[in-house]
Protein backbone atom coordinates (compact mmCIF):
# COMPACT_ATOMS: atom_id res chain seq x y z
CA UNK A 1 0.00 0.00 0.00
CA UNK A 2 3.17 2.27 1.17
CA UNK A 3 4.55 1.75 -2.21
CA UNK A 4 1.13 2.70 -4.69
CA UNK A 5 0.72 5.88 -2.30
CA UNK A 6 4.45 6.94 -2.72
CA UNK A 7 4.58 5.92 -6.40
CA UNK A 8 0.63 8.23 -6.74
CA UNK A 9 2.49 11.29 -4.66
CA UNK A 10 5.15 11.41 -7.29
CA UNK A 11 3.28 11.09 -10.27
CA UNK A 12 0.72 13.59 -9.32
CA UNK A 13 3.88 16.22 -8.08
CA UNK A 14 5.84 15.46 -11.91
CA UNK A 15 2.12 16.77 -13.26
CA UNK A 16 2.19 19.67 -11.18
CA UNK A 17 6.36 20.89 -11.71
CA UNK A 18 5.41 20.18 -15.62
CA UNK A 19 1.79 22.12 -15.40
CA UNK A 20 -0.32 19.58 -16.71
CA UNK A 21 -2.48 19.54 -13.14
CA UNK A 22 -2.94 22.29 -11.41
CA UNK A 23 -2.02 22.09 -7.70
CA UNK A 24 -5.86 21.43 -6.13
CA UNK A 25 -6.46 18.91 -8.86
CA UNK A 26 -3.28 17.50 -8.14
CA UNK A 27 -3.92 16.80 -4.17
CA UNK A 28 -8.25 15.76 -5.07
CA UNK A 29 -6.33 13.36 -7.52
CA UNK A 30 -3.84 11.54 -4.79
CA UNK A 31 -6.24 11.98 -2.01
CA UNK A 32 -8.67 9.56 -4.54
CA UNK A 33 -5.58 7.40 -5.20
CA UNK A 34 -4.67 6.98 -1.13
CA UNK A 35 -7.84 5.93 -0.03
CA UNK A 36 -8.31 3.18 -3.01
CA UNK A 37 -4.89 1.81 -2.41
CA UNK A 38 -6.14 1.81 1.31
CA UNK A 39 -9.93 0.53 0.95
CA UNK A 40 -7.76 -2.39 -1.76
CA UNK A 41 -5.38 -3.11 0.64
CA UNK A 42 -8.23 -4.28 3.39
CA UNK A 43 -10.15 -5.93 1.39
CA UNK A 44 -6.98 -7.85 0.52
CA UNK A 45 -6.62 -8.25 4.00
CA UNK A 46 -10.22 -9.69 4.88
CA UNK A 47 -9.95 -11.94 2.27
CA UNK A 48 -6.66 -13.28 3.15
CA UNK A 49 -8.01 -13.49 6.54
CA UNK A 50 -10.77 -15.50 5.73
CA UNK A 51 -9.67 -17.62 2.79
CA UNK A 52 -6.14 -18.74 4.46
CA UNK A 53 -7.33 -20.26 7.57
CA UNK A 54 -10.12 -22.03 5.81
CA UNK A 55 -7.53 -22.94 3.46
CA UNK A 56 -5.31 -24.53 6.09
CA UNK A 57 -7.87 -26.66 7.96
CA UNK A 58 -9.11 -28.05 4.49
CA UNK A 59 -6.02 -29.18 3.74
CA UNK A 60 -5.15 -30.73 6.97
CA UNK A 61 -8.24 -32.01 7.32
CA UNK A 62 -8.19 -33.90 3.49
CA UNK A 63 -5.93 -36.52 4.56
CA UNK A 64 -7.57 -37.31 7.79
CA UNK A 65 -10.69 -37.43 5.55
CA UNK A 66 -8.96 -39.62 3.23
CA UNK A 67 -7.68 -42.20 5.73
CA UNK A 68 -10.86 -42.25 7.26
CA UNK A 69 -13.24 -42.67 4.21
CA UNK A 70 -10.53 -45.78 3.18
CA UNK A 71 -10.29 -47.66 6.44
CA UNK A 72 -12.95 -51.01 6.14
CA UNK A 73 -14.50 -50.56 9.95
CA UNK A 74 -16.67 -47.56 10.71
CA UNK A 75 -14.21 -44.78 11.94
CA UNK A 76 -14.78 -41.04 13.40
CA UNK A 77 -13.01 -38.78 13.84
CA UNK A 78 -13.43 -36.32 16.67
CA UNK A 79 -11.93 -32.17 17.45
CA UNK A 80 -10.78 -31.32 20.53
CA UNK A 81 -13.96 -30.54 22.10
CA UNK A 82 -16.19 -34.13 21.25
CA UNK A 83 -17.06 -33.12 17.21
CA UNK A 84 -17.56 -34.80 14.37
CA UNK A 85 -14.73 -33.70 11.93
CA UNK A 86 -14.73 -36.36 9.46
CA UNK A 87 -16.19 -40.01 9.41
CA UNK A 88 -16.71 -42.98 6.58
CA UNK A 89 -19.89 -44.32 5.56
CA UNK A 90 -19.58 -48.04 7.26
CA UNK A 91 -20.03 -45.40 10.76
CA UNK A 92 -22.60 -43.08 9.02
CA UNK A 93 -24.48 -46.59 8.40
CA UNK A 94 -24.01 -47.58 11.88
CA UNK A 95 -25.04 -43.79 13.09
CA UNK A 96 -27.13 -42.18 10.54
CA UNK A 97 -28.09 -39.34 12.74
CA UNK A 98 -24.35 -38.80 13.01
CA UNK A 99 -23.39 -34.99 11.39
CA UNK A 100 -19.98 -33.15 10.89
CA UNK A 101 -19.78 -30.30 13.33
CA UNK A 102 -21.89 -31.71 15.76
CA UNK A 103 -21.09 -33.29 19.09
CA UNK A 104 -21.15 -36.67 18.68
CA UNK A 105 -22.63 -37.07 22.04
CA UNK A 106 -25.93 -35.95 20.09
CA UNK A 107 -25.84 -38.89 17.76
CA UNK A 108 -24.34 -42.13 19.87
CA UNK A 109 -26.67 -42.95 22.26
CA UNK A 110 -24.55 -45.29 24.37
CA UNK A 111 -24.16 -43.80 27.71
CA UNK A 112 -20.72 -46.44 27.82
CA UNK A 113 -19.65 -44.96 24.99
CA UNK A 114 -19.82 -41.35 25.73
CA UNK A 115 -18.45 -42.24 29.17
CA UNK A 116 -15.26 -43.82 27.17
CA UNK A 117 -15.04 -40.78 24.98
CA UNK A 118 -14.86 -38.33 28.24
CA UNK A 119 -12.23 -40.55 29.90
CA UNK A 120 -9.77 -40.92 26.53
CA UNK A 121 -10.02 -36.90 26.31
CA UNK A 122 -9.64 -36.54 30.22
CA UNK A 123 -6.57 -39.33 30.68
CA UNK A 124 -5.40 -38.80 27.18
CA UNK A 125 -5.38 -43.07 27.04
CA UNK A 126 -6.60 -45.07 24.84
CA UNK A 127 -10.42 -46.57 25.85
CA UNK A 128 -12.15 -49.87 24.98
CA UNK A 129 -15.74 -50.28 25.23
CA UNK A 130 -17.85 -53.52 24.25
CA UNK A 131 -21.62 -53.01 23.82
CA UNK A 132 -24.34 -54.50 22.35
CA UNK A 133 -27.28 -53.10 20.37
CA UNK A 134 -30.69 -55.16 20.55
CA UNK A 135 -32.97 -53.61 17.77
CA UNK A 136 -33.37 -54.46 14.97
CA UNK A 137 -30.97 -56.75 15.44
CA UNK A 138 -29.11 -58.61 18.22
CA UNK A 139 -25.25 -56.79 17.26
CA UNK A 140 -22.32 -56.85 19.46
CA UNK A 141 -19.32 -54.24 18.89
CA UNK A 142 -15.82 -53.51 20.57
CA UNK A 143 -15.39 -49.49 20.56
CA UNK A 144 -11.61 -48.02 20.50
CA UNK A 145 -11.11 -44.76 21.58
CA UNK A 146 -7.64 -43.55 20.71
CA UNK A 147 -7.03 -39.63 21.68
CA UNK A 148 -4.25 -38.35 19.92
CA UNK A 149 -2.33 -35.22 20.62
CA UNK A 150 -1.12 -33.77 17.15
CA UNK A 151 0.11 -30.26 18.45
CA UNK A 152 3.59 -30.42 20.87
CA UNK A 153 2.47 -30.59 24.04
CA UNK A 154 -1.57 -29.59 24.16
CA UNK A 155 -3.69 -29.52 27.60
CA UNK A 156 -6.22 -32.18 26.06
CA UNK A 157 -5.97 -34.54 23.09
CA UNK A 158 -7.01 -32.25 19.95
CA UNK A 159 -8.13 -35.41 17.37
CA UNK A 160 -9.78 -38.62 18.83
CA UNK A 161 -10.27 -41.30 16.62
CA UNK A 162 -13.19 -43.90 17.63
CA UNK A 163 -12.98 -47.24 15.58
CA UNK A 164 -16.00 -49.66 15.62
CA UNK A 165 -15.39 -53.68 15.53
CA UNK A 166 -17.97 -55.68 14.95
CA UNK A 167 -18.25 -58.60 17.08
CA UNK A 168 -21.26 -60.50 16.02
CA UNK A 169 -20.10 -63.32 13.77
CA UNK A 170 -17.82 -63.96 16.75
CA UNK A 171 -20.51 -64.24 19.21
CA UNK A 172 -22.54 -66.04 17.11
CA UNK A 173 -20.06 -68.61 16.48
CA UNK A 174 -19.32 -68.88 20.35
CA UNK A 175 -23.06 -69.12 20.91
CA UNK A 176 -23.58 -71.87 18.27
CA UNK A 177 -20.10 -73.89 20.02
CA UNK A 178 -21.62 -73.62 23.52
CA UNK A 179 -25.07 -74.62 22.36
CA UNK A 180 -23.25 -77.64 20.30
CA UNK A 181 -21.47 -78.16 23.33
CA UNK A 182 -24.02 -78.12 25.79
CA UNK A 183 -26.43 -80.03 23.24
CA UNK A 184 -24.15 -83.43 22.45
CA UNK A 185 -23.35 -83.07 26.35
CA UNK A 186 -26.68 -83.89 27.16
CA UNK A 187 -27.57 -86.00 24.35
CA UNK A 188 -24.23 -88.32 25.41
CA UNK A 189 -25.73 -87.94 28.84
CA UNK A 190 -29.09 -89.63 28.85
CA UNK A 191 -27.83 -92.98 27.27
CA UNK A 192 -25.00 -92.98 29.84
CA UNK A 193 -27.52 -92.13 32.82
CA UNK A 194 -29.38 -95.27 31.50
CA UNK A 195 -26.59 -97.52 31.64
CA UNK A 196 -25.30 -96.52 35.20
CA UNK A 197 -29.04 -97.53 36.19
CA UNK A 198 -28.83 -100.56 34.82
CA UNK A 199 -25.58 -101.46 35.83
CA UNK A 200 -26.51 -100.44 39.49
CA UNK A 201 -29.46 -102.40 39.48
CA UNK A 202 -27.74 -105.40 38.06
CA UNK A 203 -25.39 -105.32 41.43
CA UNK A 204 -28.67 -104.72 43.74
CA UNK A 205 -31.89 -106.05 43.13
CA UNK A 206 -31.56 -107.86 39.37
CA UNK A 207 -28.43 -110.02 40.61
CA UNK A 208 -29.68 -113.26 40.91
CA UNK A 209 -32.98 -112.60 38.25
CA UNK A 210 -31.72 -114.67 35.51
CA UNK A 211 -34.75 -113.54 33.09
CA UNK A 212 -33.95 -109.42 34.41
CA UNK A 213 -30.60 -109.58 33.47
CA UNK A 214 -30.96 -110.86 29.71
CA UNK A 215 -33.81 -107.54 29.50
CA UNK A 216 -31.73 -105.56 30.72
CA UNK A 217 -28.66 -106.38 29.46
CA UNK A 218 -30.32 -106.02 25.58
CA UNK A 219 -31.97 -102.71 26.96
CA UNK A 220 -28.30 -101.88 27.73
CA UNK A 221 -26.40 -103.25 24.37
CA UNK A 222 -29.19 -100.52 22.73
CA UNK A 223 -28.01 -97.09 24.59
CA UNK A 224 -24.24 -98.24 24.60
CA UNK A 225 -24.89 -98.51 20.07
CA UNK A 226 -26.68 -95.14 20.39
CA UNK A 227 -23.40 -93.56 22.16
CA UNK A 228 -21.61 -95.18 19.09
CA UNK A 229 -23.68 -93.82 16.65
CA UNK A 230 -23.73 -90.30 18.13
CA UNK A 231 -19.67 -90.33 18.20
CA UNK A 232 -19.64 -91.47 14.91
CA UNK A 233 -21.79 -88.68 13.87
CA UNK A 234 -20.12 -86.08 15.55
CA UNK A 235 -17.04 -87.54 14.33
CA UNK A 236 -18.28 -87.24 10.93
CA UNK A 237 -19.33 -83.50 11.54
CA UNK A 238 -16.40 -82.39 12.85
CA UNK A 239 -14.22 -84.33 9.63
CA UNK A 240 -16.49 -82.88 6.86
CA UNK A 241 -16.41 -79.34 8.31
CA UNK A 242 -11.94 -79.73 8.44
CA UNK A 243 -12.47 -80.25 4.67
CA UNK A 244 -15.44 -77.78 3.69
CA UNK A 245 -13.27 -75.24 1.82
CA UNK A 246 -11.88 -78.39 -0.43
CA UNK A 247 -14.36 -79.59 -3.52
CA UNK A 248 -14.22 -83.01 -3.62
CA UNK A 249 -12.83 -83.28 -7.67
CA UNK A 250 -13.44 -87.21 -8.53
CA UNK A 251 -16.45 -87.84 -10.97
CA UNK A 252 -19.17 -90.15 -9.37
CA UNK A 253 -22.01 -91.55 -10.53
CA UNK A 254 -25.04 -91.20 -8.11
CA UNK A 255 -26.87 -94.24 -9.66
CA UNK A 256 -24.74 -97.00 -8.52
CA UNK A 257 -24.59 -94.86 -4.89
CA UNK A 258 -27.93 -94.54 -4.81
CA UNK A 259 -28.51 -98.36 -5.62
CA UNK A 260 -26.32 -99.72 -3.01
CA UNK A 261 -27.87 -97.45 0.08
CA UNK A 262 -31.29 -98.61 -1.48
CA UNK A 263 -30.08 -102.67 -1.10
CA UNK A 264 -27.73 -101.55 2.27
CA UNK A 265 -31.73 -101.06 3.62
CA UNK A 266 -33.66 -103.66 2.39
CA UNK A 267 -34.01 -105.31 5.77
CA UNK A 268 -35.17 -101.55 7.65
CA UNK A 269 -37.37 -101.02 4.39
CA UNK A 270 -39.04 -104.93 4.86
CA UNK A 271 -39.32 -104.38 8.77
CA UNK A 272 -41.42 -100.95 8.23
CA UNK A 273 -43.91 -102.72 5.58
CA UNK A 274 -42.16 -100.09 3.15
CA UNK A 275 -41.29 -100.70 -0.84
CA UNK A 276 -38.71 -98.26 -2.63
CA UNK A 277 -39.12 -97.40 -6.32
CA UNK A 278 -36.09 -95.57 -8.53
CA UNK A 279 -36.11 -94.04 -11.66
CA UNK A 280 -32.95 -93.23 -12.82
CA UNK A 281 -31.32 -91.83 -15.90
CA UNK A 282 -28.44 -94.41 -16.94
CA UNK A 283 -25.51 -92.35 -15.24
CA UNK A 284 -25.68 -88.92 -13.49
CA UNK A 285 -22.29 -87.82 -12.69
CA UNK A 286 -21.02 -85.50 -10.79
CA UNK A 287 -17.71 -84.50 -8.85
CA UNK A 288 -18.32 -85.96 -5.66
CA UNK A 289 -16.68 -88.05 -2.47
CA UNK A 290 -18.01 -91.34 -2.72
CA UNK A 291 -18.35 -92.46 0.66
CA UNK A 292 -19.99 -88.87 1.97
CA UNK A 293 -22.54 -88.91 -0.88
CA UNK A 294 -23.19 -92.71 0.38
CA UNK A 295 -24.02 -90.79 4.14
CA UNK A 296 -26.03 -88.54 2.49
CA UNK A 297 -28.62 -90.97 0.37
CA UNK A 298 -28.17 -93.44 3.36
CA UNK A 299 -29.61 -90.29 5.96
CA UNK A 300 -32.39 -89.62 3.63
CA UNK A 301 -33.85 -93.05 2.52
CA UNK A 302 -33.42 -93.97 5.81
CA UNK A 303 -35.50 -91.14 7.46
CA UNK A 304 -38.20 -91.73 4.55
CA UNK A 305 -38.22 -95.69 5.88
CA UNK A 306 -38.27 -94.55 9.61
CA UNK A 307 -40.64 -91.35 9.65
CA UNK A 308 -42.55 -91.73 6.59
CA UNK A 309 -43.09 -95.63 6.76
CA UNK A 310 -47.03 -95.11 7.39
CA UNK A 311 -47.09 -94.28 3.53
CA UNK A 312 -45.88 -97.58 2.67
CA UNK A 313 -44.22 -96.40 0.12
CA UNK A 314 -40.90 -94.63 -0.97
CA UNK A 315 -40.28 -93.16 -4.77
CA UNK A 316 -36.48 -91.99 -5.82
CA UNK A 317 -35.90 -90.33 -8.97
CA UNK A 318 -32.40 -89.46 -10.85
CA UNK A 319 -32.42 -86.70 -13.06
CA UNK A 320 -30.55 -84.22 -14.57
CA UNK A 321 -31.86 -80.74 -14.46
CA UNK A 322 -31.04 -76.64 -14.71
CA UNK A 323 -30.33 -75.09 -11.74
CA UNK A 324 -31.53 -71.64 -10.56
CA UNK A 325 -28.28 -69.96 -11.88
CA UNK A 326 -28.81 -71.71 -15.29
CA UNK A 327 -26.31 -74.49 -14.72
CA UNK A 328 -26.83 -78.28 -14.64
CA UNK A 329 -27.27 -80.19 -12.26
CA UNK A 330 -27.83 -83.34 -10.75
CA UNK A 331 -31.39 -83.94 -8.58
CA UNK A 332 -32.26 -86.62 -6.63
CA UNK A 333 -35.36 -86.85 -4.84
CA UNK A 334 -36.41 -89.04 -1.83
CA UNK A 335 -40.28 -88.70 -1.85
CA UNK A 336 -42.58 -90.99 0.83
CA UNK A 337 -46.05 -90.40 1.69
CA UNK A 338 -45.68 -90.37 5.24
CA UNK A 339 -47.49 -87.52 7.47
CA UNK A 340 -45.20 -85.05 6.42
CA UNK A 341 -43.61 -81.94 8.21
CA UNK A 342 -44.97 -78.42 9.41
CA UNK A 343 -43.86 -75.62 7.61
CA UNK A 344 -42.67 -74.17 10.75
CA UNK A 345 -40.00 -76.58 11.17
CA UNK A 346 -38.60 -76.65 7.46
CA UNK A 347 -36.68 -73.93 7.64
CA UNK A 348 -34.85 -75.75 11.03
CA UNK A 349 -34.65 -79.18 9.99
CA UNK A 350 -30.85 -79.22 9.10
CA UNK A 351 -29.73 -77.62 12.34
CA UNK A 352 -27.91 -79.73 14.65
CA UNK A 353 -29.83 -81.49 16.93
CA UNK A 354 -33.41 -80.20 15.75
CA UNK A 355 -35.71 -82.86 15.69
CA UNK A 356 -40.01 -82.59 15.14
CA UNK A 357 -40.56 -84.65 17.80
CA UNK A 358 -37.52 -85.75 20.15
CA UNK A 359 -39.15 -88.84 21.44
CA UNK A 360 -40.11 -90.63 18.28
CA UNK A 361 -36.23 -89.55 16.74
CA UNK A 362 -35.09 -91.23 20.00
CA UNK A 363 -37.68 -94.16 19.20
CA UNK A 364 -36.19 -94.47 15.75
CA UNK A 365 -32.53 -94.50 16.69
CA UNK A 366 -31.97 -90.95 15.41
CA UNK A 367 -28.94 -88.86 16.70
CA UNK A 368 -30.38 -85.75 15.37
CA UNK A 369 -27.58 -84.99 13.14
CA UNK A 370 -28.41 -86.42 10.14
CA UNK A 371 -30.03 -83.66 7.99
CA UNK A 372 -27.16 -81.58 9.25
CA UNK A 373 -24.57 -84.19 8.37
CA UNK A 374 -26.18 -83.72 4.85
CA UNK A 375 -26.39 -80.22 4.69
CA UNK A 376 -22.87 -79.52 5.05
CA UNK A 377 -21.71 -82.47 2.96
CA UNK A 378 -23.74 -80.94 0.18
CA UNK A 379 -22.14 -77.09 1.09
CA UNK A 380 -18.56 -79.07 0.92
CA UNK A 381 -19.78 -80.28 -2.83
CA UNK A 382 -21.05 -76.75 -3.86
CA UNK A 383 -24.65 -78.49 -4.13
CA UNK A 384 -27.85 -77.81 -1.55
CA UNK A 385 -31.19 -79.94 -0.15
CA UNK A 386 -34.42 -78.70 -1.03
CA UNK A 387 -37.54 -80.11 1.57
CA UNK A 388 -41.16 -80.20 0.43
CA UNK A 389 -43.57 -81.02 3.02
CA UNK A 390 -47.49 -80.82 3.31
CA UNK A 391 -48.67 -82.23 6.42
CA UNK A 392 -50.74 -85.31 5.49
CA UNK A 393 -49.08 -85.31 2.59
CA UNK A 394 -45.38 -86.58 3.07
CA UNK A 395 -42.08 -85.19 2.31
CA UNK A 396 -39.23 -85.12 -0.48
CA UNK A 397 -36.21 -84.11 -0.25
CA UNK A 398 -34.08 -83.03 -2.95
CA UNK A 399 -30.36 -83.31 -3.04
CA UNK A 400 -29.19 -80.77 -6.50
CA UNK A 401 -25.24 -81.38 -7.01
CA UNK A 402 -23.59 -79.22 -9.76
CA UNK A 403 -22.35 -81.20 -12.75
CA UNK A 404 -19.42 -79.50 -14.58
CA UNK A 405 -18.86 -80.00 -18.39
CA UNK A 406 -20.82 -82.74 -18.34
CA UNK A 407 -23.30 -83.63 -21.88
CA UNK A 408 -26.88 -83.50 -20.60
CA UNK A 409 -28.41 -87.21 -20.58
CA UNK A 410 -32.19 -87.95 -20.25
CA UNK A 411 -32.68 -91.53 -20.88
CA UNK A 412 -35.05 -93.68 -18.25
CA UNK A 413 -33.86 -96.83 -17.70
P1 LIG B 1 -32.73 -87.86 13.30
O1 LIG B 1 -31.48 -88.49 13.74
O2 LIG B 1 -33.60 -87.39 14.42
O3 LIG B 1 -33.46 -88.62 12.26
P2 LIG B 1 -32.31 -85.89 11.19
O4 LIG B 1 -31.44 -84.70 11.20
O5 LIG B 1 -32.06 -86.94 10.16
O6 LIG B 1 -32.23 -86.47 12.66
O7 LIG B 1 -33.81 -85.40 11.05
C1 LIG B 1 -34.27 -84.37 11.86
C2 LIG B 1 -35.75 -84.47 12.09
O8 LIG B 1 -36.45 -84.22 10.86
C3 LIG B 1 -36.21 -85.84 12.51
O9 LIG B 1 -36.09 -86.00 13.90
C4 LIG B 1 -37.67 -85.84 12.07
O10 LIG B 1 -38.44 -85.19 13.08
C5 LIG B 1 -37.67 -84.95 10.83
N1 LIG B 1 -37.71 -85.72 9.57
C6 LIG B 1 -36.64 -86.05 8.80
N2 LIG B 1 -37.04 -86.72 7.70
C7 LIG B 1 -38.39 -86.82 7.77
C8 LIG B 1 -39.42 -87.39 6.91
N3 LIG B 1 -39.11 -88.03 5.78
N4 LIG B 1 -40.69 -87.27 7.31
C9 LIG B 1 -41.01 -86.64 8.47
N5 LIG B 1 -40.11 -86.08 9.30
C10 LIG B 1 -38.82 -86.17 8.97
Amino acid sequence: MRLVTVTAAMVFAGLVILNALTVGYAVVGFAIMAVAALLATRAGEEVGRLARPAAVSERAGEPLAAVVAGLPDPVIALDGNGRVLTLNEHARTLAPALRQGEPVSLALRMPELIEAIGRAYASGEEQRVEYSERVPLDRWFETIVMPVKRQPNPQRPDLVLMTFHDLTPLRRVEEMRADFVANASHELRTPLAALSGFIETLQGSARDDAKARERFLAIMQEQARRMARLIDDLLSLSRIELNAHRRPDTLVDLVPIVRQVVDGLETLARDRGVTVHIEAVRALTVPGDRDELVRVFENLVENALKYGASGERVHITLTQAVSLGGEPEARVSVRDYGPGIAPEHLPRLTERFYRVDVSESRAQGGTGLGLSLVKHILNRHRGRLSIESMLGAGATFTVHLPIVGLPPTDEIT
